[in-house]
């Protein structure tokens, strides 16, 4: 059985309704959003504006607090305080859902239909009916790669797949505004490209997605634009490069693993003003002449260089300099 988490939340989404949006009303405004689950804020005060056409990241680890900011945009959390608006319509109402399409985090599939017969039922419940839903039927396999599979019962995919079908599932009203929770979680590394050559094409159609990860990888792969998302807040929001040059300049990384005591490693490396990271030893040069200076030192200290590369700082650097803390789980 296909865990069926967000499959009634997905279903009591029902509207025909028009979506014409007076010109130069963005895609989603959210301001001062929290929303709180007993002791626990999930969303501390967030505002964002969502520009027509980009594709917004917004990474940050588990708990962060991103499906609940995702969960509240649709509808299905009411906020503690804030708005939202989508094309101008407040969140939850039939306007905003018929603009919203909404990939769930869990998959929300029914595992007995085939893969057709679940892109029809969510066709229906959007109102398309005839020639129109078959269409969407027809694009939502093509662009998920199910052709072959249309026929078979949704249980019997592989994970990869089904996640496919979730994701299509979600796009089948053509909605303007696009919402994706985290689609890759769980799948192999071939679906996962699958996955991001179906945003690829969403991209270049011009559509305006959010896309929710934990993964840095994919946020700069598949973002125009990422925010950085801590204990419910948005901690920084940018391009990537501009992420990278306001938390690093123009400075680089260099990377080394030594051998030698573990102890006497750390030690040095806190001295000179590094971080160790899995056994390998960071530190940030403002000129890659610094490095043979780094190596003296780690050479008087007994240490042993067996690795050794420059690199520019990554995402992953920025949300450790930011936060203290490593993105990775
Ligand atoms: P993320 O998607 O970034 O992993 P979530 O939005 O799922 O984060 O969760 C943010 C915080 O809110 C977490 O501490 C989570 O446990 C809590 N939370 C989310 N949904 C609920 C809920 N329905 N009831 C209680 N706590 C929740
Ligand atoms: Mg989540």
């Amino acid at each position: 059985m296909i865990r069926e988490k967000g499959l009634g939340e997905r279903l009591s989404v029902n509207s025909t309704s028009d979506l014409a949006a007076p010109r130069g009303v963005l895609p989603l405004e959210i301001d001062s959003l929290v929303k709180h689950f007993g002791p626990v804020i999930a969303v501390d005060g967030i505002s964002l504006e969502l520009r027509s056409g980009e594709c917004l990241g917004l990474l940050g680890p588990n708990g962060a607090g991103k499906s609940t900011l995702i969960r509240a945009i649709v509808g299905r959390v009411i906020p503690d305080a804030g708005r939202v608006a989508i094309f101008g319509s407040a969140a939850g109402s039939a306007s905003a859902r018929a603009a919203l399409g909404w990939v769930p985090q869990d998959l929300a599939l029914y595992p007995r239909l085939s893969a057709t017969e679940n892109l029809r039922s969510f066709g229906s419940y959007y109102g398309l009916t005839g020639k129109k839903l078959e269409e969407a039927v027809a694009w939502c396999l093509d662009w998920a790669a199910l052709q072959d599979r249309a026929g078979e019962l949704t249980r019997n995919l592989s994970g990869g797949m089904k996640r496919r079908l979730n994701m299509a599932a979600g796009l089948i009203h053509q909605p303007r505004l696009v919402l994706m929770d985290e689609p890759t979680v769980g799948v192999d590394p071939q679906s996962r490209n699958r996955i991001f050559e179906m945003i690829e094409a969403l991209r270049a159609q011009g559509m305006t997605i959010i896309y929710t990860t934990h993964y840095m990888e994919e946020a700069e792969r598949l973002c125009d634009r990422i925010a950085i998302v801590d204990h419910g807040r948005i901690i920084a929001l940018d391009t990537k490069e501009a992420l990278v040059h306001s938390a690093f300049g123009s400075r680089s990384q260099v990377l080394a693993r030594f051998e030698g005591p573990r102890e006497r490693i750390s030690e040095w490396v806190a001295e000179r003003g590094g971080r160790l990271v899995d056994g390998t030893a960071e530190f940030t040069v403002k000129h890659p002449t610094e490095i043979a200076g780094l190596l003296d030192g780690a050479n008087a200290a007994g240490l042993e260089l067996v690795d050794l590369s420059l690199r520019r700082p990554n995402l992953e650097s920025v949300f450790l300099h930011l936060t203290g803390r490593e993105l990775r789980d």
